[in-house]
C-alpha cells in the first residue's frame, strides 16, 4: 500500500504520522508519479506548525523528484517513464506515489540524477528569483545573504558569485562558515556578531545593495542598517519567526531604502514562468556553475527527526527524505 506523510492537526515534530493511502488512477491533466527522493524544506516546518495555516488533516512537502508512472487525459508533453521534478502546492510530496498536474513537472536531463532534482527546485527556483528577480544582481554588487550554508543559501551564494556579486555570508558556526566560504561568499559574518556594524566594515561605510534575509524577526532591523541608501531588502523567510509591523519612516531615515517580501510561487505561476526559470537553473546546475550538495538523507518514514534537525539548525546544504 503506498505510503503518505500527513497531519490531523498543527504542531511539533511529532504530530506527523505515516498512513497507508489509495493511490487512484490520473485525471484529467495528471500523472501518477512514483517518487524517488524528496526534498525537505523550512517551509514544510511553517505547514506543520501553522504559521501557514493549511485545512486539516493535511499532506506535506512541496518539492520531489519521480519516475511517471502513468498519464492522465490531456498529457502531451510527457511519457511513462520520464524522469522530472517539481515544486508546488498544495502540500502533498512526502510519499511514495502520488497523482500530481503535469503542469507543475519539469523533464530532468541525464546529467541531472533524481536526489539533486528532489533537492533543487523549490530552493533553486527561490535563488533564481531571489537573484533575478527581486533584486537583479549586477556585476560589482555587494549583497549579504543569512543562512549562507544552508539550502537556499549555498545555492544563491554560489549563483550570486556566478553573476559576479561579492556575497557577505552569515553563519551561526565555523563548520558552516567555511561551507559558505566553500560555496562562493568571499566574507563571513558571525551570526552572533553586530552583522550591520560588521556589514559597513566590510564595504569601507558604505552597506550593501541589497540583503537577502530569510531569519525574519530577529535580524529585519539589522537587515535594514546594512543597507546602503536606495539598498533592497528581501525578506523571504521566518526562521526565527514572522517580522514584526513596522514604520515606514525606518525606510525613509535609512536612506529611501525598498522593502519586498516575496513568494516563490508567485514568480512561477504559469507554465512558461516555471520552464523559463527552471532552464536556467538546469543550466547552470548541469554545467556546475551550481552544486547542489544533499548532505542529509532520512527515510521517508523518519520525516519528524528531520524536521527536527532542521529546526535546530543542525543541517547545511540539502536534504531528502527517501521512498
Ligand atoms: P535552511 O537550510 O537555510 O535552514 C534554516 C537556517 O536558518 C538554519 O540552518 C540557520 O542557519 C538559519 N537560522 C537562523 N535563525 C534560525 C532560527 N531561529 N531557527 C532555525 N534556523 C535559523 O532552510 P531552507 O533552505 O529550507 O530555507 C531557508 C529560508 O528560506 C527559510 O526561512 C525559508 O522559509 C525561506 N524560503 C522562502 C521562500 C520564499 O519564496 N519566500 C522559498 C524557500 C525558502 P545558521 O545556523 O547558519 O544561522
Amino acid at each position: 500500500m503506498p505510503t503518505a506523510i500527513r497531519f490531523a492537526r498543527h504542531g511539533g515534530p511529532e504530530v506527523l504520522e505515516a498512513v497507508a493511502v489509495t493511490v487512484g488512477e490520473p485525471g484529467e491533466g495528471e500523472v501518477r508519479l512514483r517518487h524517488t527522493a524528496i526534498g525537505l524544506n523550512f517551509i514544510d516546518t511553517y505547514h506543520r506548525e501553522g504559521l501557514y495555516p493549511l485545512p486539516l488533516p493535511s499532506g506535506i512537502g512541496v518539492e520531489a523528484a519521480g519516475v511517471v508512472e502513468a498519464l492522465g487525459p490531456g498529457v502531451e508533453d510527457l511519457a511513462v517513464g520520464d524522469r522530472v521534478a517539481y515544486t508546488s502546492r498544495p502540500p502533498a510530496s512526502y510519499c511514495d506515489v502520488r497523482l500530481a498536474p503535469a503542469a507543475h513537472l519539469v523533464r530532468l536531463p541525464e546529467t541531472i540524477d533524481d536526489e539533486t532534482g528532489a533537492a533543487m527546485m523549490l530552493k533553486g527556483l527561490t535563488a533564481w528569483y531571489l537573484l533575478r528577480r527581486s533584486y537583479p544582481v549586477q556585476a560589482g554588487d555587494t549583497v549579504l545573504l543569512y543562512a549562507a550554508a544552508g539550502g537556499v543559501g549555498q545555492i544563491a551564494a554560489q549563483w550570486a558569485t556566478h553573476l559576479g556579486a561579492r556575497v557577505i555570508g552569515v553563519v551561526s558556526t565555523q563548520d558552516k562558515a567555511a561551507l559558505a566560504q566553500a560555496h562562493g561568499c568571499a566574507e563571513i559574518i558571525m551570526a552572533d556578531e553586530d552583522v550591520a556594524a560588521r556589514t559597513r566594515e566590510l564595504t569601507g561605510g558604505e552597506g550593501v545593495a541589497a540583503v537577502y534575509d530569510s531569519v525574519g524577526k530577529e535580524t529585519f532591523m539589522a537587515s535594514l542598517n546594512a543597507l546602503r541608501p536606495h539598498g533592497v531588502m528581501v525578506s523571504f523567510g521566518n526562521a526565527s519567526g514572522p517580522v514584526e509591523p513596522f514604520s515606514l519612516l525606518e525606510l525613509a531615515s535609512r536612506g529611501s531604502l525598498y522593502v519586498t517580501r516575496p513568494v516563490l510561487f508567485d514568480f512561477i505561476g504559469t507554465r512558461d514562468a516555471l520552464l523559463a526559470a527552471s532552464a536556467e537553473l538546469i543550466e547552470l546546475v548541469a554545467a556546475g556553475s551550481v552544486k547542489i550538495n544533499v548532505s542529509q538523507r532520512y527515510p521517508l518514514g523518519a520525516a519528524a527527526e528531520a524536521h527536527r534537525d532542521l529546526e535546530a539548525r543542525r543541517t547545511t546544504g540539502q536534504t531528502v527524505l527517501l521512498p
